[in-house]
């Protein structure tokens, strides 16, 4: 069956994190009360008019900034009327022909069975309009209820070329997007809370073919997950249905993550059926060149720009910092931990190590850790500076993990702060030779392996004193003057 080429466009929509709404100045804050963020206005009361929030379109020119895109200097917002009731104007504030961002390009980069690949995906447009509100159904009254928290808060829609040709690439891409618009700061791009969310365009076609399949869109994807699966599946189902002599139609599908199936909602409507219009309550937007200058120069550092401030700078691997960039979260915590202990490298090691085994092990998240940046740049540099052995060190490190605290007091509590008490060492050392004469004359008669056995009794007695190294120079000092 694989004689068909998948052809995908996504649409993805970004909850922007602006603190009011795109019309008024409610708030914009996840949860609260039911309708608890609302005012005549984004209830749509007569008589209310909307007033144009300036971040929001600010926030969508840094969003095309991040991908790459132009921008249209005159862009205008438009009426999207459908009667639906989570929509109390019965129309969506969105824009058709002249969206402020157009023609923009992100890499992705990817692998499948071990082999890297890359590919450019073109972005069609971003454009800026509103969200919805939520409706409620309510089983045991049946009635269904509305909660407006969530209507008018300001999204963009990023819409690509249909230049994506697989699930993992599908996967890849959303990914892709949602670190560039974290690093960008304009959306928290957490899927689980609906501030990201993806709608899926998919056709199959022959190699020979002249032109793309009918599509069909699934909407409403909320994990990379399921965007995966989706696709899988949708692909197989027009396949199916195209061997088996059936028709693809232009329709609007929803996935059931429970059977991993799509399933048809409606046929799909065109822009004819929205009756698109210019809003008459809404300026349009002009900008001069100086302006989109101006926002460019607030564009925060992006992921390829930290990845080459850590290779050239800090001297990491190529490895190393995209594991780093990887996560915004986790480049933010090294970058703080960094400016507390200038050693780049030595963190770096600390992180990629034994702080992402536990993170693997599932023992901490990068989202409540129980430390902060400083304390842990303070036990890297104890280590580093042998004030605890580096597995110490690592003992340490669970301890701050499972409560957090200070690595200092922790060392101390626990014994491991090395107080380099010479008197001590050599107290120890020649007990040890005392204690063991056998051990010491097989040394002396050449049989060199017991050192390790003898080493082995000091350490037992010197944690926490001193390190490995001093007990090893002064044990071979004291033999070889016996
Ligand atoms: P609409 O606004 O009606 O959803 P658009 O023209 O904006 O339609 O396209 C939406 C998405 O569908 C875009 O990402 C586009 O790349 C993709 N797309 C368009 N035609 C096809 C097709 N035949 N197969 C797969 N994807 C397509
Ligand atoms: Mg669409
Ligand atoms: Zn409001």
């Amino acid at each position: 069956m694989s004689t068909y080429i998948p052809v995908i466009g996504l649409e993805i929509h970004a909850e922007l994190l602006t603190e009011s709404k795109l019309f008024c100045s409610c708030s914009t804050e996840f949860g609260g009360g039911k309708n608890a963020h609302c005012c005549p206005g984004c209830a749509a009361m007569p008589g209310t008019l909307p007033a144009m929030n300036r971040k929001a379109v600010e926030f969508a020119i840094k969003a095309g900034y991040a991908l790459n895109c132009s921008f249209n200097k005159f862009s205008v917002f438009d009426r999207k009327n459908y009667f639906y009731p989570d929509l109390p104007k019965a129309y969506q504030n969105s824009q058709l022909d002249l969206p402020l961002c157009i023609n923009g390009l992100v890499n992705i980069e990817y692998e499948i069975d071990g082999v890297k690949k890359s590919k450019d995906i073109r972005i069609n447009r971003i454009h800026l309009e509103e969200d919805a509100g939520k409706l409620i159904h309510d089983d045991l009254n049946g009635v269904s209820l509305a909660d407006y928290n969530r209507g008018s808060i300001p999204l963009i829609e990023i819409v690509t070329e249909p230049d994506i040709g697989t699930a993992e690439e599908a996967k890849a891409f959303v990914e892709k997007i949602s670190l560039l618009l974290q690093y960008a700061g304009v959306c928290d791009c957490k899927m689980e809370q609906g501030s990201l969310r993806c709608d899926v365009n998919i056709s199959i076609m022959k190699p020979t073919d002249a032109k793309f399949g009918t599509r069909a869109e699934i909407k409403n994807l909320n994990s990379i997950k399921s965007i995966g699966r989706a696709v899988e599946y949708e692909i197989y189902r027009q396949e199916r249905t195209l061997e088996m002599g059936g028709k693809i139609i232009q329709e609007t599908r929803r996935f059931d993550d429970n059977k991993g199936e799509t399933r048809s909602m409606r046929t799909k409507e065109n822009a004819q059926d929205y009756r698109y219009f210019p809003d008459p309550d809404i300026l349009q937007v002009n900008f001069t060149d100086e302006e989109l200058e101006s926002i460019r120069k607030t564009m925060p550092e992006m992921p390829y720009e930290r990845l080459e401030r850590y290779k050239n700078a800090y001297g990491l691997s190529e490895a190393d910092s995209m594991i780093i960039i990887g996560q915004i979260i986790l480049s933010d915590f090294y970058d703080n931990a960094v400016k507390k202990y200038d050693n780049p490298k030595s963190i770096c090691n600390f992180i990629t190590g034994e702080m992402m085994r536990r993170i693997n092990l599932g023992e901490i998240s990068l989202e409540d850790l129980p430390f902060d940046a400083g304390e842990f740049a303070l036990l890297v540099q104890m280590a580093d500076t042998e004030k605890v052995s580096k597995n110490d060190a690592k003992s340490i490190f669970r301890i701050m993990s499972e409560k957090g605290g200070n690595p200092e007091k922790i060392a101390k509590e626990q014994g491991y702060l090395i107080t380099n008490d010479t008197g001590r060492v050599l107290e120890v050392i020649e007990s040890v030779i005392k204690n063991n004469e056998k051990a010491v004359s097989q040394y002396k008669n050449g049989d060199l392996k017991v050192f390790g056995f003898l080493m082995g009794q000091c350490s037992k007695e010197l944690k926490g004193v001193c390190t490995p190294k001093v007990i090893k120079d002064e044990l071979e000092n004291k033999l070889s003057a016996l």
